[in-house]
């Protein structure tokens, strides 16, 4: 079999190695075994079932979201030889009945689909006949609801397998899944006694920064030109945004266009093509761009707001150095970007549950803004992986001042979270430390604890900061929910008693982005 598999990657896609993890998810799904591969954007997932694909006998259906990929796989892999097509709501009513009638007579190796086919009968009546070893499911974390993008139409997949006459082998595929998503894709799949692949989350070729504090518009204006010849993305959170920082880049003479679902399907579809085919270098989106495009000397990926969660943010992030070349990740911390995403978890119509999980996916997206330590790590550690030591090229790591102990300042913090009975949010907290002459310090009668003012030197914004950082360090926890409250766990406890120190490095900026004028 080893032979063969490898004879296929030369001939078919005239690589001569695999990439980590491709080798054993090929192995394991032409063994006939449920698998699930868990890798990084970039790390190969196509081959991973286009391979056994063309071993197998029949036709092997690869459900994914992603209509423009689809196209893009589905071209490719005809170039390659491989007869295949897709069935999406992109493809008319008469060339739909042509490509059905072609999937009855088992024409073709791989059957793209959108998953609401799923929910066509006259669909899943052409299916009965023709024979399906395997079924592929790409962004299979679209299947949990503790992915970043749950779609209702990944529930009904597994209804369709068991409406087929013969259990296919089932493959599951994502590059994004905590170990709850894990679990998810698992159980809501019925996979039996699945392989599991992982190649780990880090993306070594990437360099991540968090700014903060800087003047957005400035510091793109100078980022970019120093890298005019370079390709990148450039991510804000509305439309209004990306219309006036388009505008503003536009004015200045650099090579942008822009996508947000405002514009036509053909206007975006226009610009989108001007990027990948490299006719311009800079594009200025919301997270409407990008699903799917693999476009892979994007050399860097700037967000100019804080993204709803650390999934979400990954994976725009992830879309510098597909190539695996170097790319570097940006993002732009400014603390109004919390209150707006607050307000788009609140104004959803989502129950309080979904709500409650939002909220704590995007404290945890906060902690990535805060903390000191390393980012990449920081990153893996929340997919899961402990084992990642640390990247020595984000903007934490860069970071060479020395780190200083502020033990005395956390103990502080802590005590007055005891105090005040663990019951307030970070706000509160930092005026009763500050010794503010708030109505509601007053009201609760704070003023008469004895942490009270124990850091009337500071600003107030500092404070904040402060506990932000021992909150991101893990030195103090929140709620989830609307209104989060501080609270003490294991770590606060062994600061208090003297058994753990902490240390921070404050403003997180590097060398390099000191020499901007900003
Ligand atoms: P993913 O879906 O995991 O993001 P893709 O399947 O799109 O990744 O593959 C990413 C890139 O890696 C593509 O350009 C693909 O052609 C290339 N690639 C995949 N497998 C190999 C391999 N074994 N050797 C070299 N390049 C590969």
């Amino acid at each position: 079999m080893k032979r063969l598999i490898y004879e296929k990657l030369k001939d078919v896609y005239g690589y001569a190695s695999f990439k980590q993890g491709q080798q054993e998810m090929v192995e394991s799904i032409l063994q006939k075994k449920d698998s699930v591969a868990i890798m990084p954007t970039g790390g190969g997932k196509s081959l991973c079932y286009q391979l056994p694909a063309l071993i197998f006998e029949g036709t092997t259906f690869v459900i994914s979201p992603l209509i423009s990929l689809m196209k893009d796989q589905v071209d490719t892999l005809n170039a390659m030889g491989v007869s295949s097509t897709y069935i999406n709501s992109s493809v008319s009513v008469k060339e739909m009945n042509n490509r059905l009638k072609n999937i009855s007579e088992q024409k073709y190796k791989l059957v793209y689909i959108a998953p609401e086919r799923l929910d066509s009968e006259y669909f899943m009546v052409r299916l009965q006949n023709i024979h399906i070893p395997l079924i592929a499911i790409d962004e299979a974390h679209c299947i949990s609801q503790w992915g970043h993008d749950f779609r209702p139409s990944y529930m009904n997949i597994y209804q369709l397998i068991s409406k087929l006459p013969k259990r296919p082998v089932i493959a599951a595929f994502t590059a994004t899944a905590t170990d709850k998503v894990e679990a998810d894709i698992i159980r809501n799949l019925r996979l039996q006694e699945p392989t599991i692949t992982k190649t780990g989350y880090a993306r070594n070729n990437l360099s991540f920064s968090v700014l903060k504090g800087v003047h957005k518009q400035d510091f793109l204006q100078n980022y970019l030109r120093d890298r005019t010849d370079e390709s990148g993305v450039i991510y804000a959170s509305t439309r209004k945004e990306v219309d006036q920082c388009y505008e503003n880049l536009k004015k200045l003479g650099f090579s942008v266009e822009k996508y947000h679902a405002g514009l036509t399907e053909k206007v975006r579809k226009s610009n989108q093509d001007l990027f990948l085919f490299d006719d311009i270098k800079i594009i200025v989106a919301t997270n409407a761009f990008g699903m799917g495009i693999d476009k892979s000397n994007v050399r860097f990926v700037i967000h100019l707001n804080l993204p709803k969660n650390i999934e979400s943010y990954y994976q725009e992030a992830g879309r510098a150095g597909r190539d695996g070349e170097s790319g570097e990740c940006i993002l732009l911390f400014s603390p109004q970007d919390i209150i707006t995403q607050k307000y788009l978890i609140e104004q959803s119509e989502k129950d309080d549950n979904y709500k409650a999980k939002e909220y704590s996916q995007l404290q945890q997206m906060i902690d990535y803004c805060h903390t000191s330590n390393c980012l990449q790590q920081h990153i893996v550690r929340y997919f899961g992986d402990q084992t990642y030591d640390i990247c020595h090229k984000c903007s934490n790591c860069k970071d060479d001042r020395k780190l200083t102990d502020i033990t005395n300042d956390a103990l502080k913090v802590i005590s007055c979270v005891k105090r005040m009975r663990e019951r307030f949010g970070v706000t509160l907290t930092a005026k009763v430390l500050k010794g503010s002459a708030d109505s509601k310090v007053k009201q609760f009668k704070f003023d008469q604890l004895s942490t009270y003012g124990l850091m009337k030197e500071k600003k107030e914004k500092e404070v904040i900061q402060l506990i932000q950082l021992l909150i991101a360090d893990g030195f103090l926890e929140l709620t989830e929910s609307k209104f989060p409250i501080v609270k003490l766990n294991n770590k606060s406890i062994q600061v208090l008693k003297g058994e753990e120190k902490v240390f921070q490095k404050v403003q997180i900026i590097t060398k390099k982005e000191k020499s901007f004028n900003y």
